[in-house]
């Protein structure tokens, strides 16, 4: 609060938050109509806020020095750049979809990391679309603002995501993962308390360097596409586990045989996962995050070394389970341990780092945490 009032010279009205968030199983099949199963973590972003009445919106960063302002009448694609484009999107896709949100400070602070794969993002576009309406007591569905904030991402921001992040960041409960099923734009909370059980899943950043990111997920997504063509379906989800090898046959590039077989499988691997869960069998779901990792890895090929040595070490010190998460080639992994083991699996990864010359490793704790709300 202090630094609102610092850098604005006001008090402010209140205060919300989104949180970032990480995805259990089910990579790399958003776009292929799939289903994911994300949880959101305790890691957020706030935004404390007041209103204004001339239709300026004004953004500051705990990351940076200064505030950036915009009026809201003459948003548009491109007229607002650096990080402040995340909150001007979301001003600007409120304002074109007709809710009536007004000028507003907002001051932007977060103990998310940035770039790490755990779409802070998303966090960012979520939390100012709660704080622009919350500002105006207009109330909106959860689900209605994460499709929002995946329109500003895509055409304000300029980034072809799908709509998990969002949908985590807004419509996620403790203690439950989201099973979203994206052809059915449907949702259930699925239990998932690891903390419950004796377990912890460690989130660890692998700090690994980007490397072509979007040039290889445009080539992912194109194989995809390529494949469910020749194959005569809308998306891979049609494809049914039982006529995988039917598929397969029927294709003749190697490669698109390959991404065909990740999608088809990890579809049916969050389906297990979710039949496990719902039976309260959380160390039995360990296998199906590994399985996940190796698929990635060999059909996918979106792993580099320092995710296989993360996951690799991970599982030697004794994990139940280990896979990269989010879009590859960096980011981080996921770990299900015993709580017990927790610290001295994440010291060995540390160690193997320093071994392979790699960075330093952070890790953080993934408690299923609640999505976006009001703080106060
Ligand atoms: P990820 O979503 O995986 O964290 P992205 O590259 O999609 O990575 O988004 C990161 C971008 O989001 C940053 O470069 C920055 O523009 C913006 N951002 C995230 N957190 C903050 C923050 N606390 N303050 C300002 N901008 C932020
Ligand atoms: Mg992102």
């Amino acid at each position: 609060m202090t630094t609102f009032s610092e850098t604005f010279g006001t008090a402010p009205d209140g205060a919300w938050r989104a949180p970032g968030r990480v995805n259990l199983i089910g990579e790399h099949t958003d776009y292929n109509d799939g289903l994911v199963l994300p949880i959101a973590l305790p890691n957020q972003i706030s935004v404390t806020a007041s209103a204004r009445e001339d239709g300026v919106v004004a953004v500051s960063t705990n990351g940076q020095k200064g505030v950036i302002e915009f009026a809201l009448d003459s948003l548009e694609p491109g007229s607002v750049t650096d990080w402040a484009t995340y909150p001007a999107g979301m001003a600007w896709i409120l304002r074109e979809s007709g809710y009536a949100i007004g000028g507003a400070n907002l001051f932007v602070d977060s103990d998310l990391p940035t770039g790490a794969g755990l779409s802070s993002s998303a966090a960012l576009l979520c939390a100012t679309g709660v704080a622009l309406l919350g500002l105006r007591g207009i109330e909106v569905d959860p689900a209605e603002v994460a499709r929002l904030a995946q329109k500003a991402e895509n055409s304000y921001v300029g980034a072809p995501v799908g709509l998990m992040d969002q949908m985590a960041s807004m419509c996620c409960t403790s203690g439950h993962a989201l099973y979203f099923d994206i052809r059915a734009m449907s949702t259930e909370q699925i239990p998932f308390d690891p903390e419950a059980e004796g377990l912890t899943l460690l989130v660890i950043d692998v700090k690994a360097p980007h490397r072509h990111v979007d040039g290889e997920y445009a080539a992912r997504r194109k194989s995809c596409e390529n494949a469910a063509a020749a194959l005569g379906v809308p998306a891979l989800r049609s494809i049914a586990l039982a006529d995988l090898d039917d598929a397969l046959s029927r294709l003749s590039d190697d490669v698109d045989r390959r991404r065909v077989r990740h999608v088809v499988t990890e579809i049916d691997r969050v389906e297990q996962a979710v039949a496990l869960m719902h039976a309260g069998r959380l160390r039995d779901v360990g296998p199906l995050f590994t399985a996940s990792h190796a698929s990635l890895r060999d059909d996918f090929e979106i792993t580099v070394p320092e995710l296989d040595v993360a996951v690799d070490t991970a599982l030697a010190a004794g994990a139940l389970g280990a896979r990269m998460t989010g879009g590859g080639f960096g980011g981080c992994i996921i770990a299900l341990v015993e709580t017990a083991k927790a610290d001295e699996t994440f010291t060995a990864i540390e160690k193997a780092f320093q071994e392979h010359g790699f960075r330093t490793p952070s890790s953080l704790a993934a408690t299923p945490s609640p999505g976006a709300s009001k703080l106060n």
